[in-house]
Parts: C-alpha cells; sequence; structure tokens
C-alpha cells in the first residue's frame, strides 16, 4: 500500500492518552496482565505508534487477529507474548512456531490438525478459546474441554499460555446475559486440571470497565487504551481519555457568490455570498460520505459546517469569514472547548465508534505527539 506523510491531512495520537488510560484500566481491576488489543492497524490508530506508547506503559503481551499482525509485531521488534484472537488455520503451524506466535485452539480438531502439522522438535505456545455465549469461535462444551487440556498436559510439545472467553454484552446495563456468561465459565473451566501459571483472560474494555470478573489476572483491552467507551453512549466511561485526534488544513479558500453550487450533485446552494474553505480528506480517508451536514471545528472552537458531498479525496466547509490556507480543521478531536468524539461520529452514523476508528485508513499520516 502506498503509504502517505506529505498530506496536511493527518491523525495525531496521545501518547499520554494512551498511558494514562492503560494505567486508568489497570488500577480499576487490579489486573496482572495487561494485553494491549491492536488488530486492524491498533483500531486504525497507527500500529507503530501505539506500540510505541503502550510498550513505553510496560503492557504485558499484545492481541491481534490475524497471524500476519502477529509476524509484522514480531519484525517491528515486540518481544511480549502476542495473541492472535482470530482462527489461524493450522497450515501456518510452522510460522506460528517460527515467529513464537499464540493461536487460539477452538476446538479439539483443530488442536489435532496443529499437533499433526508440528515438527518434531518444534514447540507451540497456545491458549484455549472457550465459548461461554458469544457465539463466535470457541469450545463449548465441558468433555471436549478435557480432552482438550489433558491432550495438551500429555503433549511436551504443546505449550499452554492461557485460557479466555469473550462477553457479548459487558457493554450493556442489562447483566442478566453477562452473569449467564460466568456461570458457563465457571461450570466448564473450574475443574479443568489447568496447568499453573497460565493466563486467564476474560475481559475486554467494557468488562474492566463495569463489571467483577470471575478472573482479574488478565485483560484483553483496546476500545479503553484508546480512550474512546465501548458501550457508545449507553454507560459513563468518563476517566478515559481519547487518545486520537483528526485534523485538516484548510488547502483552498474563496467567496462563493449568492445561489453558488457546491461539490458532486450541486446539492449545496450558497444563500448568500459565503466563505467556503476545502479540507484535503474525503471519504477514502474513512470519512464517511453520510457525514456530510456534520461539522468540524476551528482552533478556537466554533463549527464549521460541512456542505455539499463529501468526496472521495476533499470536502468543504462554511467558514464564518475569510481564514488563510493552513487554517487547521478538527474533525475528531478537541478544540477550544469543544470536541467531537468517535462515539459522536458513530451515533450519527447509526454505527459503533470502532468501525470508525478502524475506518481511518492508511492514506492518513499518523504522529505519536
Ligand atoms: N478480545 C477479543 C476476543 C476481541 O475480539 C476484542 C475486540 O473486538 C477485544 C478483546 C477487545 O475489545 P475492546 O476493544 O472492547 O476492549
Amino acid at each position: 500500500a502506498i503509504i502517505s506523510t506529505r498530506r496536511p491531512a493527518w491523525i495525531e495520537i496521545s501518547e499520554n492518552a494512551i498511558q494514562k488510560n492503560i494505567a486508568v484500566i489497570r488500577e480499576l481491576t487490579g489486573a496482572h496482565h495487561f494485553i494491549a488489543i491492536v488488530k486492524a492497524n491498533a483500531y486504525g490508530h497507527g500500529m507503530a505508534q501505539v506500540l510505541t506508547a503502550a510498550k513505553h506503559a510496560n503492557v504485558d503481551g499484545f492481541g491481534v487477529a490475524t497471524i500476519d499482525e502477529g509476524i509484522w509485531l514480531r519484525q517491528y521488534g515486540i518481544l511480549e507474548p502476542i495473541f492472535i484472537l482470530g482462527v489461524t488455520p493450522v497450515t501456518y503451524v510452522d510460522d506460528l512456531v517460527k515467529y513464537q506466535l499464540i493461536p487460539v485452539v477452538t476446538s479439539e480438531a483443530w488442536l489435532n490438525a496443529a499437533v499433526n502439522k508440528l515438527s518434531s522438535q518444534a514447540s507451540l505456545v497456545i491458549s484455549i478459546g472457550v465459548d461461554t455465549g458469544m457465539g463466535r469461535i470457541g469450545i463449548r462444551h465441558h468433555d471436549e474441554l478435557q480432552r482438550v487440556v489433558e491432550k495438551i498436559n500429555q503433549t511436551d510439545q504443546l505449550i499452554l499460555k492461557g485460557i479466555g472467553m469473550h462477553f457479548a454484552t459487558a457493554d450493556e446495563k442489562d447483566e442478566a446475559y453477562y452473569q449467564k456468561q460466568v456461570q458457563t465459565w465457571h461450570e466448564l473451566v473450574d475443574d479443568l486440571p489447568l496447568p499453573q501459571h497460565i493466563w486467564y483472560h476474560l475481559a475486554n474494555s467494557a468488562t474492566a470497565l463495569w463489571h467483577e470478573q470471575p478472573s482479574r489476572d488478565a485483560i484483553r483491552v483496546g476500545a479503553a487504551m484508546y480512550g474512546f467507551n465501548p458501550s457508545g453512549k449507553e454507560m459513563l466511561a468518563s476517566q478515559l481519555t481519547p487518545a486520537l485526534t483528526l485534523k485538516a488544513e484548510l488547502v483552498h479558500v474563496k467567496q462563493a457568490e449568492a445561489g453558488a453550487s457546491i461539490s458532486y450533485g450541486a446539492t449545496y446552494q450558497t444563500k448568500q455570498p459565503e466563505w467556503i474553505g476545502t479540507l484535503p480528506l474525503g471519504y477514502a480517508d474513512g470519512y464517511a460520505r453520510q457525514l456530510q451536514g456534520m461539522y468540524g471545528l476551528l482552533p478556537d472552537g466554533r463549527h464549521v459546517e460541512i456542505i455539499g458531498r463529501i468526496a472521495m479525496d476533499q470536502l468543504m466547509v462554511r467558514l464564518p469569514e475569510e481564514m488563510p490556507i493552513g487554517t487547521v480543521i478538527t474533525l475528531i478531536g478537541k478544540a477550544g472547548d469543544e470536541e467531537i468524539t468517535l462515539v459522536d461520529l458513530a451515533e450519527r452514523l447509526n454505527t459503533i465508534p470502532y468501525e470508525i476508528a478502524t475506518s481511518l485508513s492508511t492514506r492518513l499520516p499518523r504522529k505519536l505527539v
């Protein structure tokens, strides 16, 4: 992919915010191991930038979605345990061994197939995935778990690093389903002959923020580390500091006469002579086309409305007065006393902040500030 560096549209990631959020969650949960979830280009925040900040905060491990993301981390110099949260096809067992990545064991069949692929001297570090009600991946039955644990205990080439599960509703006020999953966890796991010193990792951000957990040993945290509220606006998370700011500079400023049309489809007409600014980013950068009518922030916090259709690489804002080229407009983040959050944009687009963040394309340069 082409990586942009020379562009007056960029993302700033606050190292201070990430470190503060990690400290807040550690304090709140008392967890022994903090696994920083950095899949999908660190939730769109920028892998290298987030790794730097998380390493300075001495996190204990990392979580990624795919083996390629894990290999990228190793090649970047990460030495901590790396958990692959998604299913890794057993075809890649040699690479798991080579890069010391921890796949999730999602079934007895997966484990048997992986062992069959394992070369004779190699050892594979693994984590067991238990499905207590997420309904996505993992083992659902006690007898299968029992056989998997016995097989691991009997096989010198297999090293068990952890066992985990994922909550489906930890971000909701209603606790009933959460408690049901907790109960299922106890029924499935409590009497398994598990080795000592493995990591029990059950909590995502919402669990860490709002619930008592069956085990506080390790937590897998994404959203809260980045400082956005995993529940949108359902629950309070005022102790978090957003790490991401999206900014762009005006690259073109004009006064359009009354009755002038702006952008594709000529959907916006000026009512009077208006000052119009052009920003060099658009929907291909992850600033969704449906955000027409949203606003950005001037440095003093005044709103500038996005007018006309958002194009692939550019959009227009209505300025209160003539402004110089290079004026910085904040599209996500704080300016003056105003703030636009990932959650605000998610509400407008009828989605979740995760999707807004992970949609921000690699075409936007990321800077750690
Ligand atoms: N654990 C698993 C298995 C996940 O899939 C995710 C993210 O989707 C996380 C942890 C982190 O979740 P959050 O960003 O809500 O903390």
